[in-house]
């Protein structure tokens, strides 16, 4: 059984098509550029084997066309006939309150994933149109919708309610739902399977710390609470968002610079976090290298990003009265050594440790943690793709 999982963002397609018998990647690629100028696929094969084709994207309808010409092609493709996907596996970033599971697409969820454009209006438009492209294309297969808020939808009501007057709950559900839900949700049952625990005995906190960065409390595997809030912008310092700030800055802000609302959105989510700060780059490796030659600005940015990062733990501790295993995941968290060593440092009174030479790993499943540490802390490897994919052949039964 061959499964189809589809991440459609504004302006790119990714994919991923899966051999659900040994959940195997049999290609994995990329539409960017949809619309503009120098549009182009990128393709991977589960050999190794890479190729690009540069061609006029219009739009996700050719792009889409494209991605199923390139799997079905006689030469480069891995499948014969499109017929062979029987089921097509959607990321959609917003939920909101519909939605706490992977769900089959018909009409009503596609309306209520159209209701939620108005807490994400850069993402759902983009998810929906690629939902409706695959509709259209494949359209003997089945299609699920996997939400990024899903797995919050646990959170108690203490917890997702602003303190704000009750009636922008009640008009706008105005309230913090989280993000990131397939992958906190799978690294913590991952650790739980390697710990080889019951995860509903463990409590758990899962830093996703990407581009866009989120951190969860994982109590006896649900959501108790996570550090992104009606939107992605929320919590921590990440590539170009500021995360958490006092709210008067933002009308201070706009009146002194003379913005509009949508400027100012920009500027938070755009023009901030570790770009804004360091002036350097959003990229966590630049900023790595930056520091080391010197910059302050970006040492700053390292800096508050490691604070953030551990505040929330210690925050989340205190929430779950406990913790019994930490978890770092995505492009940062797997990747960059000092920043793990950053954070974890002085959190041994949590009975957190890190070992250094544990902790020379990239990407790879990995037990950071001395033998001796209390919470075990890990590297594991993010596969939101794998989620869904899984989701959707449940669903399809
Ligand atoms: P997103 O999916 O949110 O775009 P990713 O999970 O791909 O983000 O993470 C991107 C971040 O991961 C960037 O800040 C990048 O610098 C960082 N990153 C990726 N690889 C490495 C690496 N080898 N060392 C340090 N940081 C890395």
């Amino acid at each position: 059984m061959k499964v189809l999982v589809i991440n459609s963002g504004s302006s790119s397609i990714k994919y991923q098509l899966i051999n659900m018998e040994d959940e195997s990647v049999l290609a994995l690629g990329l539409v960017e550029r949809i619309g503009i100028e120098g549009s182009r696929l990128e393709q991977e094969l589960a050999n190794g084997e890479e190729f690009e084709i540069k061609k006029d994207i219009p739009d996700h309808s050719i792009g889409m066309e494209l991605v199923i010409n390139t799997l079905t092609d006689e030469d480069k493709g891995v499948i014969g006939d499109i017929n062979e996907i029987v089921a097509v596996g959607h990321r959609v970033v917003h939920g909101g309150e519909y939605f706490d599971k992977s769900v089959i697409i018909d009409n009503d969820v596609k309306k209520k994933i159209e209701e939620c454009a108005k807490l994400a209006p850069l993402h759902n438009p983009a998810n929906l149109m690629g939902i409706e492209v695959c509709e259209r294309l494949i359209s003997n297969a089945k299609q699920v919708a996997t939400f990024d808020s899903a797995f919050h939808q646990s959170m108690p009501q203490e917890v997702y309610t602003y303190a704000l007057p009750y009636e922008f709950y009640e008009k706008y559900r105005v309230r913090r739902y989280g993000f990131h839900g397939t992958s906190h949700q799978f690294v913590a049952q991952e650790v739980a399977k390697k710990l080889d625990k019951d995860i509903k005995d463990l409590k758990i906190i899962t830093c996703h710390l990407g581009n866009g960065a989120s951190i969860t409390a994982v109590d006896g595997g649900e959501s108790l609470d996570t550090s992104m809030g009606l939107t992605p912008l929320e919590g921590l310092v990440m590539g170009t968002r500021c995360g958490d700030i006092d709210p008067a800055i933002v009308p201070f802000i706009m009146e002194k610079e003379d913005l509009s609302p949508e400027e100012m959105d920009y500027l938070m989510n755009n023009k901030s976090g570790f770009l804004g700060i360091s002036g350097v780059s959003s990229d966590s490796r630049d900023i790595e290298d930056a520091a080391a030659d010197g910059n302050e600005r970006a040492q700053l940015a390292i800096d508050m990003f490691a604070y953030r990062v551990k505040k929330y733990i210690g925050a989340y501790t205190a929430a779950m009265n406990g913790i019994d295993a930490l978890v770092f995941t995505a492009g940062i968290g797997e990747n960059a050594i000092g920043l793990r060593e950053d954070i974890c440092n002085s959190l041994d009174f949590l009975g957190i440790k890190v070992d250094v030479q544990r902790n020379d790993v990239r990407g790879k499943f990995t037990q950071i943690s001395p033998d001796e540490s209390r919470v075990k802390v890990f590297v594991v490897p993010t596969n939101e793709e794998l989620v869904i994919a899984r989701d959707t052949k449940d669903l399809i039964g």
